[in-house]
């Protein structure tokens, strides 16, 4: 969708910080980051939430490819944490499916 942010970053019309890219996905730093390590893991298909995607694989791949993260990154061992934001209570901001990794520093209760 040429009016998506998220597509232009996967298709790379736009830069981003890119950390792994795989046939389906893209891992890529967040531009407002909320912790030391604050990812987004993006499909390179457009579904504007996750109640959009049925695709059992490729939601699959995205945790998949957070456990490879983690381990790359060596904050495995310390721990991280995974958000997918749904819609407007859920604070999503941009509508096109992607999940946070998050990690870096204690992250009690809350995202914030
Ligand atoms: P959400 O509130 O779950 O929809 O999260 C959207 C996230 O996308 C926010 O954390 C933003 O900081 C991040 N974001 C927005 N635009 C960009 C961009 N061009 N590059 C990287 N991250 C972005
Ligand atoms: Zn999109």
């Amino acid at each position: 969708m040429e009016d998506c942010v998220f597509c232009r970053i996967a298709s790379k019309k736009i830069p981003a910080k890119m950390v792994k890219e795989t046939d389906r996905l893209v891992v890529v730093k967040d531009i407002n980051p909320q912790a030391p390590t604050h990812l987004l893991i993006l499909p390179k298909a457009h579904y504007p939430t996750l109640l959009d995607c049925k695709d059992r694989d490729l939601l699959g791949e995205m945790l998949e490819a957070a456990s490879d993260v983690a381990r790359d990154l060596g904050v495995d061992k310390n721990g991280f944490r995974l958000v997918v934001n749904t819609n407007e209570e859920g604070g999503q901001t941009v509508f096109h499916l992607h999940m946070h990794f998050i990690a870096g520093r204690p992250l009690m209760g809350r995202m914030g």
